[in-house]
């Protein structure tokens, strides 16, 4: 099986895995006193350290979650629960642990336009914080880097408008993170999401960043592990392979070879029946997301698998209910071809022979259902 779908899940590395077996012989909470508990929470800190450092932030800054649903869900509740008149800013580009915050209700919520190409409409968050009354606080949350096209969003220029307006910027930076550079000094917001398993570490644990002196109010409550900002035993195992495989991650310097087999990918589909959505903006090196009308999104998927490939149609976390993208309705994509879409993702382990047997097989299945198309693999 060869495995296209490292948006949903990276591989585990083997740095990653090495250092989740040694630290399985450490058997200590790491808030307890004795050598052993000291040595548990020796490798907390020093996980916090290397994982704060790639991102640029202080590691008094970040607490560790269960992965990025929690981390969004921390800054996002935490934040709206102690700012006076918040107003959660968000678009459809936003992933469901996002988007489904900002439409439970819980909240004074403006959407934002998304444009074309797939990344949000500045002018029209310009409009909208304009528009707000003055005693309103706005909250923006912007992913960094979309899950479903790839494509880039322009969180510093966002981040820098809301701040004029004396407002908040959370980025969910789920996808970005071990892919792409990430410095939340540049970037200027105040919370960032992270997820280990998008970058080759364990699923189960992430992190959020905060700017010393966000606001911040605890959604769990206990132990007061995490400064008290999330309570509950730190996931030991999981942090030191978070730390591992994101330290890993950016010492390979992998983005451009997973560039370059992205595009060897496109470049064999290059069809003027096929759409590659979002490829006129950035996109993160490893993400193509296309469709062909009339070749489902969901017999796309089995039709690879078939073949030996592991891709996905849209989401990966809303794929078996078969929803057709919202992020692709928001950037203007008509029903019939946002049902074909299809995501391919690859990775640090992917091969550009992957790629273009990928395509191959892509093209014999889309023959079977576009006759006229690809005709040499009849
Ligand atoms: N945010 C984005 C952009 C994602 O792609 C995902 C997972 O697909 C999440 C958040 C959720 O992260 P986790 O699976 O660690 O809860």
């Amino acid at each position: 099986m060869i495995y296209c779908d490292y948006n949903a899940t990276a591989p585990l590395r083997p740095e990653a895995r090495e250092a989740m077996n040694l630290v399985m012989e450490v058997q200590a909470n790491p808030s307890s006193v004795h050598g052993a508990g000291r040595n548990a929470r020796r490798i907390i800190e020093r996980a916090r350290k290397s994982i704060s450092a790639v991102i640029g932030g202080r590691s008094e800054d970040l607490v560790f979650t269960s992965g990025g649903t929690e981390a969004n869900s921390l800054a996002i509740n935490g934040a709206l629960s102690k700012i006076a008149n918040g107003v959660l800013l968000y678009s459809d580009l936003e992933h469901p642990a996002v988007r489904d915050i900002a439409l439970s209700g819980a909240y004074p919520v403006q959407r934002i336009n998304v444009t074309g190409k797939g990344q949000l409409d500045l002018e029209h968050l310009t409009a909208v914080l304009a528009s707000l009354s003055t005693d309103q606080t706005p909250f923006l949350t912007l992913m960094l880097a979309n899950n479903e096209t790839g494509v880039i969003q322009p969180v510093a220029e966002a981040a820098r408008l809301v701040r004029d307006y004396d407002g908040l910027t959370h980025t969910d930076g789920v996808q970005a993170i071990g892919k792409i550079p990430v410095n939340v000094g540049l970037l200027g917001v105040d919370y960032l999401s992270m997820s280990a398993h998008k970058c080759g570490g364990p699923q189960g644990v992430g992190a959020l960043w905060l700017r010393a002196g966000a606001p911040l109010l605890p959604q769990l409550i206990g132990g007061g592990q995490e400064r008290s900002l999330r309570s509950g035993t730190e996931n030991l195992i999981g942090i030191a392979g978070f730390e591992a495989a994101l330290c890993a991650a950016v010492l390979a310097e992998e983005h451009q070879k997973t560039e370059t087999i992205r595009n060897a990918f496109e470049v064999e589909l290059d069809d003027p029946n096929i759409v590659v959505f979002g490829q006129e903006a950035s996109r993160l090196p490893g993400t193509c997301c296309l469709a062909l009308e009339g070749f489902k999104g969901e017999t796309q998927v089995m039709a690879m698998d078939l073949a030996g490939f592991s891709v996905s149609s849209g989401s990966a976390c809303s794929s078996g209910k078969v929803k057709s993208s919202a992020v692709l309705a928001a950037m203007g994509v008509e029903d019939s071809l946002r049902s074909c879409a299809l995501r391919v993702s690859f990775g640090y382990n992917s091969d550009v022979r992957d790629a273009v047997a990928l395509a191959a097989a892509w093209k014999k299945a889309a023959h079977r259902v576009q006759p006229n198309m690809f005709r040499e693999f009849a």
